[in-house]
């Protein structure tokens, strides 16, 4: 009779133990949520022996009812999640349970700040897993052996959660995990048939296995040296299937109440939250497949890293073929969740074949619409939309450049911060826009800027305000980018305030333009003198249409790379060309008339340098050069003073 052999001790990698110590303060407060891990973990497991059954049904070892069995014991106060799933070997022990392996650990656990109700919620979007078993369990062993395995290639997996994990060889004559919790003298509710019983239906039932409450004791305590070694496998004397047992998506929507939806959300994502919204459609025919997708609510903390898992969960007639398949939904709808199970695909897909089957080809293009279809809803929600646009706007945003076929669709998703709202809302659609705008007018205005009260007070709104006519606010980092692949929305062309000529179609009537040209005339004296004294910096002097109140104005070339993208290409180490502004000059202003009349050319030098650095810094730029405006500010200022 052989003990316990090749004992060691081996530590947690460090994140483990920083996502211990977190995780068992943070959710004390939604602790049963450790059961909905070990079962969705079971789950996965079931379903990978599954599917390595299809080449090799060896794997099955006799035993094809793939089930999870749960059982308990008062006395020992100790509560088993049974498996009879793919298993683990000793070196999958090691990486899975002593390390994280998701991508974005680091930086997941440097955002967070200690404050509980803030860390809880990162630590659900992040996803506990099997570690949660210590919000409850003071101890936990794990007895583990793959599918195909030798029985006496069983795993002992032993921790009390702080620092390390013992591991030693046992026999294990069934295939599977089984993971038995010794709980915490304070959580010794759990051991109790009611209770687990109402957590598997509230939380697991859309498991598609049967998950098997067990009505007596659980198995044997591990074995002490020198005794037997094989772990005793429970007596089933009275099994009591909890859960529906059916893959969710294949029931009827009917049948599925929204908090079925939501755990079954969970499960796939592990996030802690309801998803937003989703969309389950079954679709017959040449294509035959059942989709689920989901929109979370909350943005996952590695939203913005582009090489973090996304995709759908693959089923091929029920059987999980394979997990995070990015070949379905583009980048821009990377946040989007769910299941794709296809009749139309062959089970002995892989992902190479994927990414050149034309039939999987047309299945993503059905599920891009039918995920856009559902934005679309999710948008006569105003409150909801709201939420998503707040968290998933600007990943949208990346669309028209991505997704050329869908360009209008996505771009009647859209929602901006506008003149038209008080606050800094970005709640108007292209649309909206569209139905207010002025008789005569023909494009889209919008000013781009670094923040909402740069981009409200730009000086270059100034003659759109007077004429009453609605400009978008755009003050996110994408926005610039985006815009150079998106072009008209419904005819209608989009225009930069701050670029080019500015033609306020016919909302300028014939007097203002005659007004306009002979202002200019008259100013020629002036636009020269600005001219030769700003020639470094500056690529044109002119009389503007643009203001009412400031003096002056830069404006852009049509085509010149604006201040956003240039500071996009240079964080991401390239030069941005230096294009030279137009200066606009508003004649009808008292303090261009002033400069007109300066004769002292030195004191006309320092004025206009000092109005072209205001104008630079009104539109929210930064100055090459601030200490000589602040010099020159000062001389001037000093005499005032004299
Ligand atoms: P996640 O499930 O998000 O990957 P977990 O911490 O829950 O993270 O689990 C880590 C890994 O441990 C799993 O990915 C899986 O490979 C393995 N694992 C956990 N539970 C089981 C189980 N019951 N059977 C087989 N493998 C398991």
């Amino acid at each position: 009779m052989a003990t316990e052999t090749q004992q060691e001790t081996l530590g947690f990698q460090t994140e483990v133990n920083q996502l211990l110590n977190l995780m068992i303060n943070s959710l004390y407060s939604n602790k049963e949520i450790f059961l909905r891990e070990l079962v969705s973990n079971a789950s996965d497991a079931a379903e990978k022996l599954r599917y390595e059954a299809l080449e090799n049904g060896d794997l099955y070892e006799g035993d094809g009812d793939l089930n999870i069995r749960i059982s308990y014991d008062k006395d020992a106060k100790t509560v088993t999640i049974e498996d009879n799933g793919i298993g683990m070997t000793r070196s999958e022990v090691v990486d899975h349970l002593g390390t994280i392996a998701k991508s974005g650990t680091a930086s997941f656990l440097g955002q967070l700040t200690g404050d509980q109700s803030k860390d809880s919620q990162l630590i659900g979007q992040f996803g506990v897993g099997f570690y949660s078993a210590f919000i409850v369990a003071k101890e936990v062993d794990v007895f583990t052996r793959k599918a195909g395995a030798d029985a006496s290639e069983g795993v002992h997996w032993h921790s009390e959660g702080k620092g390390e994990f013992n591991l030693g060889t046992v026999e294990k004559a069934s295939r599977g995990t089984q993971i038995v919790l010794h709980l915490k003298d304070e959580e010794e509710e759990f051991a109790d048939g009611q209770r687990l019983r109402h957590l598997i239906k509230k939380y697991s039932d859309h498991i598609a296995l049967p998950v098997v409450m067990l009505q007596e004791p659980a198995p044997a305590m591990p074995p002490a040296e020198g005794e037997e070694d094989t772990v005793e496998e429970a007596v089933v004397l009275e099994d009591e299937t909890i859960n529906s047992a059916s893959a969710l998506w294949t029931r009827n929507k009917a049948d599925v109440a929204d908090e079925d939806y939501n755990e079954f959300y969970k499960h796939l994502s592990h996030d802690h939250g309801d998803a937003l919204t989703w969309t389950h459609n079954r679709v017959e025919g040449k294509q035959e497949y059942t989709s689920l997708l989901y929109v979370p609510t909350n943005a996952p903390h590695d939203l913005w890293n582009r090489e973090a898992p996304r995709g759908l969960k693959l089923y091929i007639q029920r059987v999980f073929i394979m997990d995070q398949v990015d070949e379905f939904l583009p980048l821009y709808l990377r946040f989007i969740k769910g299941v794709i199970d296809s009749a139309s695909l062959s089970l002995n897909v892989s992902r190479e074949i994927l990414q050149k089957d034309p039939n999987a080809e047309k299945l993503g293009a059905a599920l891009t619409k039918r995920a856009l279809d559902m934005l679309t809803k999710l948008s006569k929600n105003e409150e909801k939309y709201q939420t998503f646009w707040k968290a998933f706007g600007n990943v949208i945003k990346e669309g028209p450049a991505e997704d050329f076929t869908n360009r209008e669709k996505i771009m009647k998703l859209m929602r901006f911060a506008s003149t038209h709202n008080d606050s800094d809302a970005q709640n108007v659609s292209l649309a909206s826009y569209i139905e207010r705008m002025q008789e005569g007018q023909e494009k889209i205005y919008y000013v781009t800027a670094e923040n909402y009260n740069t981009a409200k007070n730009s000086p270059h709104l100034e003659i759109f305000r007077k004429k009453g006519i609605e400009v978008l606010l755009l003050t996110e980092r994408i926005d610039e980018w985006m815009m150079s692949h998106i072009f008209d929305f419904d005819g209608k062309s989009f225009q930069d305030v701050a670029k080019g000529e500015i033609d306020l179609g016919d909302t300028d009537n014939e007097e203002e333009k005659k007004a306009q040209e002979e202002a200019a005339k008259e100013a020629e004296g002036l636009t020269e003198r600005l001219k030769e004294c700003l020639t470094d910096k500056v690529s044109e002097v002119r009389v503007t249409n643009r203001l009412t109140d400031s003096p002056a104005c830069l404006v852009l070339n049509a085509y010149d790379m604006g201040a956003q993208m240039k500071a996009i290409m240079e964080a991401a180490g390239q030069a941005a060309p230096d294009a030279k502004p137009i200066f606009e000059i508003n004649v009808d202003h008292p303090l261009i008339q002033k400069m007109d009349t300066e004769s002292d050319e030195d004191r006309f030098s320092d004025l206009a340098n000092i109005v072209f650095d205001q104008a630079d810094l009104a539109a929210g730029g930064q100055l090459n050069d601030p200490a000589s405006y602040v010099a020159r500010l000062n001389k001037l200022l000093l005499e005032l003073s004299k």
